[in-house]
This record gives structure tokens, sequence and C-alpha cells, in this order.
């Protein structure tokens, strides 16, 4: 099987296995895991931020990081099909009690007349209090597109303009950063908050971070606990991480010339995949699904008429060229 459901079903490699057997570890809880204390210190530095907090997921660090900015009975604005809109499970409303406003936009970029109709930092005490505008970069459900950096900078003027914070989910901000050459620390200090993924693109079997000032991070560690997942000699997990900043990111240039490659086959514009994800409009999507599973392929549906192909670690350029015959010869 071609499994091009999603980067997250890589397996770690036979070097990341050692490198997590060989972790030095200690109790994390304690603050005595030298290994998740290097891996915070390395993802913060590279972001230009002053600390970072190891999370099992990313989407409990996308819930940590949102409710530094926004507390319960106040609102965040994001894309309509953010993660945190539509893959969270509502952990923001139910967890954080906060609710969310949307704009759309096809390919999931910023508007910014959208963003300023929405925005309500202060209308009086009969508004919901906008205090956070998010962003998805790369975003996922468009189609792994990249939020230039022009644009986040236009959003950071338009929040400081207006009292307002900014939250980037940066689950897929490696495959941005290596599609575009942006270093991350334009990208990073363009957030007051963001979370960031190791076990997308770039291969480990869990983590993400959460990225922010020291007293951001310091409450965002009291939260986790709070929420159950303050993890112990988690430093096998980062370890994973580590290695994979040292030898999985460069190659996310291989996954979006795969991307490109299946597009091309399936008929969608190449030049509108921006990284490693391909959005597939066609008229059943579940129906293509099954008729690529039988053949070979795995594929997954995100929406009626939408099939999402991901390329990752696991799929080389041969299983790349393999998948495209296949659904190439399905759709024709
Ligand atoms: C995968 C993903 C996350 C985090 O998902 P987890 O499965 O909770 O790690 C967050 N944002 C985006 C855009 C994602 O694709």
């Amino acid at each position: 099987m071609i499994d091009l459901r999603s980067d997250t079903v890589t397996r770690p490699t036979a070097a990341m296995r050692a490198a997590m057997a060989a972790a030095e570890v200690g109790d994390d809880v304690y603050g005595e895991d030298p290994t998740v204390r290097a891996l915070e210190e390395r993802v913060a530095g590279l972001f230009g931020h002053e600390a970072a907090l190891f999370t099992p997921t990313g989407s409990l660090a996308n819930v940590l990081a949102v409710a530094a900015l926004v507390g319960p009975g106040q609102e965040v604005l994001c894309e309509a099909r953010a993660h945190i809109a539509r893959a969270e499970l509502g952990a923001h409303g139910a967890v954080t009690g906060l609710t969310m406003r949307t704009w759309s936009d096809p390919r999931g970029q910023m508007d910014l007349a959208a963003i300023g109709d929405l925005l309500a930092p202060d209308l009086g005490p009969f508004f919901v209090r906008t205090t956070a505008i998010s962003v998805e970069n790369t975003h996922n459900f468009a189609g792994g597109t990249v939020v230039p950096l022009d644009d986040l900078a236009a959003v950071r003027r338009f929040a400081d303009d207006h009292g307002v914070g900014v939250h980037v989910d940066g689950a897929r901000i490696w495959n941005a950063h290596v599609a575009t050459g942006t270093p991350l620390a334009d990208y990073g200090r363009l957030a007051d908050v963001m979370a960031v993924c190791l076990s997308k693109g770039l291969g480990a079997p869990a983590g993400s971070l959460l990225l922010g000032p020291a007293d951001v991070v310091a409450e965002a560690r009291v939260r986790r606990k709070r929420l159950g997942a303050g993890m112990r000699q988690v430093g096998i997990l980062a370890a994973a991480g580590l290695h994979a900043l040292d030898h999985h990111v460069d190659r996310l240039a291989d996954d979006h010339v795969h991307a490109r490659l299946l597009a091309e086959a399936v008929g969608v514009d190449p030049a509108t995949v921006d990284t490693n994800i391909v959005a597939l409009e066609c008229a059943d999507a579940p129906g293509l699904v099954a008729r690529a599973r039988e053949a070979g392929v795995l594929v997954g549906a995100v929406g009626a008429r939408t099939v999402r192909l991901v390329t990752h670690l696991d799929v080389d350029r041969g299983d790349a060229e393999s998948a495209a015959r296949v659904l190439a010869s399905l759709l024709a």
C-alpha cells in the first residue's frame, strides 16, 4: 500500500529509533529531562522565541497557545477551514471556553478586509471581544498553501493597530520554510505565540511545541499539567524530534516535488501546489477513496468532493510515480 492519507503516518527510521534509545532522560514534570530541555531550547531559538513547551500533540499546543491570548467568553478570528476550527474537536470552546468567527478564503489566505469586518476588540458590553487572530501556515485543508511572509507581516501590523494578538498554527511551518527559503525566525517574530509539529513531515512519532514569551510558556506548563499532559521520561520522544531537526527538514523539498508530480497526474495545476499536500476536487470523494484503496493507494476524503493527497518521508519517488499512475487511471 502507498499511503498518501497524511504525513502523520510515517514510522520512525532506524536512525531515529537509535537516537530515541540512546536519549538521556529524567522526570520532565520536575523539569529534569535534559533531552526535552534541549529540544525546547533549540526550537525556541530557531524561531527567535524566549521559551518553548513540549506537548504530546499539536492540538494541545494550539489549545494552550490560543488560550494565552483569548480568555473564556472572548473570541479568536481564523480562516473557516483552520485546523483549530475544524479538526480539534471543539477543544478551544470545550476547554478554554472561547468562541471563534471565521473568514473564508479558497487558499486559506489572509483577507484583511474580511478580518477588519469581523474584528471587534472593543464594541462595548454587548459584543464578544476579539483578542486574537490565528493564521495557519501552511494551511492544511486548503492544500498545504503557504501564507507569504508579507501577508503575515500585514496581519501583525493590523493586529498591533487594534491591540489584538497573533497566533500562528505552524504545524507545517517547516514546509513553508523549505518551500520559500524564509528563515524560521522571520515567521517566529511575527507571532505572539505559535505551535509547531514534529509528527507531520518531520517524521517523529509524536510531539509538538508551543512557543512564546517565558511567562506565557510558564503558565502553559501549568495548564498542560492540569489537562493531564505532564509527561515523565519523555526525552525518548524529544530525541526523535531533535533527530528530525537534524535530518528531516531539508528533505521536505523532495515531498514538495512528489506532490507536484501527483498533482500533474490528477489534473491539478502543479503551480497551485506550494508544499506537500494536493487538494483534489472530484465528483465523489468517498468513491475515489474506495477505488484507490482497491488499487493499493490510500488517500483521504476531507469533504464530500475533496480528496487529499499528502507526501512524506515514507513515500519515495517510485511510490509517488506509481500512485500517480493509479490515480490518473482511476480518474480517466
Ligand atoms: C496536524 C495538525 C495540527 C495538530 O494535530 P495533532 O494531531 O493534534 O498533532 C495542528 N494544526 C494543523 C494545521 C495540523 O495539520
